[in-house]
C-alpha cells in the first residue's frame, strides 16, 4: 500500500479556516487579538519573513504590530520595549525575529519575555513549563511535526518515537510533546551511534537535523510514520533530511519537504496568538 502524505499545505488551509472563525468570535466578543512582532535583527531575510507573518496574521483577523528595527536601539532598549510590550494589555502574542543583531545578547531578551506572550516558546520559562509537563506555549515547528501527526489520526500514545535532533526550537520540544502524549520516546543528535538501530526501531520517526539525506530508505521501519522537518538547498532545490523517494516505499506515512511541516508554522504561531488573545 502507498505511504499515506502527511500534506501540510492541506492542512495548513483547514487550520486558516479554523483560525479565521476563533478570530471572528473573539472581535465579535470585544477582543482584538493583536501580536507584536519586534524585528531585533536588521537582516533584509528577517524583514521579508516577518512581513509574511504580519500579512498571515492579517488575513486571518489578527492585528499585527511591528517594531522595525533601530539600529541604535541598545540591549537595555531593547529589554525596555519587551517589558512595555509585556505590560500592554491590547498586546496578546510578542515575537522577536531572529537572528538577532550582533550586538543583542539574546538570552536575557528572550528570557524577559513573559510566558503568557511568548507564543514562539522559546524563553526558558516556556521551555521548563513544556519540560515539566505543563507547556503554556510550545514552539511552533515542533508543534508542527505532532500537529501533522495527529491530524493525520496516527497513534501516538505507547508508540516507540524517534527524534533525530535535539536543539531547543525543534527536537527537544517534540520530543517533551511526544513524552506527554505517553510516547517511548529516544532522541539522537551528531553522537549518536549507530542512527539507523535507532531509527529503524521507530512507529513514529521525527527528523530535524538539517543533513540532507541523513535518513535514507533502509533506516525507516516498515509502516512507520516519518516527519521530515529538515530544511536544505541543494543545487538550487529545497530538500529535506529524508530520503524522500526511497522512504515513501518503506513507510506508512511520510511529510515531504516542502509541503510538510513548513506550511504549518505559521499558522500554528498565530494559533498560539489566539490562545493567548483567548487566556486560554
Ligand atoms: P540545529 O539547531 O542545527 O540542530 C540540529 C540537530 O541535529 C542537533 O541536535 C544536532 O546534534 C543534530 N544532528 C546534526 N547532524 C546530525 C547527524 N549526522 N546525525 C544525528 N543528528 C545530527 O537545527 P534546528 O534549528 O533544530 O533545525 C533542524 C532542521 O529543521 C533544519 O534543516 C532547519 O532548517 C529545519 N527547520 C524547519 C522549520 C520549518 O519547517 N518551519 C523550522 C525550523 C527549522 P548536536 O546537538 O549533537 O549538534
Amino acid at each position: 500500500m502507498p505511504a499515506l502524505i502527511l500534506d501540510g499545505k492541506a492542512l495548513a488551509r483547514t487550520l486558516q479556516t479554523e483560525l479565521k472563525r476563533e478570530a471572528q468570535a473573539l472581535r465579535a466578543a470585544g477582543v482584538r487579538p493583536t501580536l507584536a512582532i519586534v524585528d531585533a535583527s536588521g537582516d533584509p531575510a528577517a524583514l521579508q519573513y516577518l512581513e509574511r507573518k504580519r500579512d498571515r496574521a492579517q488575513a486571518l483577523g489578527i492585528e499585527a504590530r511591528i517594531s522595525p528595527f533601530d539600529p541604535a536601539m541598545t540591549q537595555e532598549g531593547l529589554l525596555d520595549l519587551v517589558g512595555r510590550l509585556n505590560a500592554d494589555p491590547s498586546v496578546h502574542g510578542i515575537i522577536i525575529e531572529q537572528p538577532f543583531a550582533r550586538h543583542f545578547k539574546a538570552p536575557p531578551v528572550l528570557a524577559a519575555i513573559s510566558p503568557d506572550k511568548d507564543v514562539d516558546g522559546t524563553s526558558p520559562a516556556s521551555q521548563g513549563l513544556l519540560a515539566l509537563g505543563t507547556p503554556r506555549f510550545v514552539p511552533a515547528t515542533a508543534l508542527g511535526a505532532i500537529t501533522l501527526l495527529e491530524r493525520h489520526g496516527i497513534p501516538i500514545a505507547g508508540r516507540e518515537a524517534v527524534v533525530v535532533g535535539r536543539s531547543t526550537v525543534v527536537g527537544r520540544p517534540a520530543v517533551f510533546l511526544l513524552v506527554q502524549r505517553d510516547a517511548t520516546v529516544t532522541v539522537c543528535h551528531s553522537k549518536t551511534r549507530d542512527l539507523a538501530g535507532h531509527t529503524r526501531r521507530a512507529d513514529i520517526l521525527i527528523v530535524a537535523a538539517g543533513r540532507a539525506g541523513l535518513v535514507r530508505g533502509g533506516m525507516v521501519k516498515p509502516g512507520a510514520a516519518v516527519v521530515d522537518v529538515g530544511t536544505n538547498f541543494v543545487d538550487g532545490q529545497t530538500v529535506g533530511d529524508v530520503a524522500f523517494d526511497e522512504a515513501l516505499e518503506v513507510a506508512g506515512a511520510i511529510s515531504p519537504v516542502p509541503g510538510g511541516v513548513g506550511p504549518i508554522t505559521t499558522m500554528l504561531l498565530l494559533q498560539n496568538t489566539l490562545r493567548g488573545a483567548a487566556g486560554r
